[in-house]
């Protein structure tokens, strides 16, 4: 049940980032994810990352609510 971030290291600057995408770990597992664009935010390259390019880290369980009251 555990949601999983992708981040990936950018090739040119060798900074880790997170690629904004989550999945679960079975869908991961499954998937293909072969070729897949990801732009570093620190120096705007835009590279293409395979499966074995991801890093997976765990979703943090939701106890810090980000939500603010309006
Ligand atoms: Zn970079």
């Amino acid at each position: 049940m555990g949601k999983i971030r992708l981040w990936v290291t950018c090739r040119r600057c060798g900074r880790a980032f997170d690629t904004g995408r989550r999945m679960d770990r079975r869908s991961f597992e499954r998937g293909t994810l072969a070729a897949n664009y990801h732009t570093c935010p620190y120096c705007g390259t835009r590279e293409t990352y395979r499966k074995a390019d991801y890093q997976v880290k765990e979703e943090q369980p939701p106890s810090v609510r980000e939500e603010r009251p309006r």
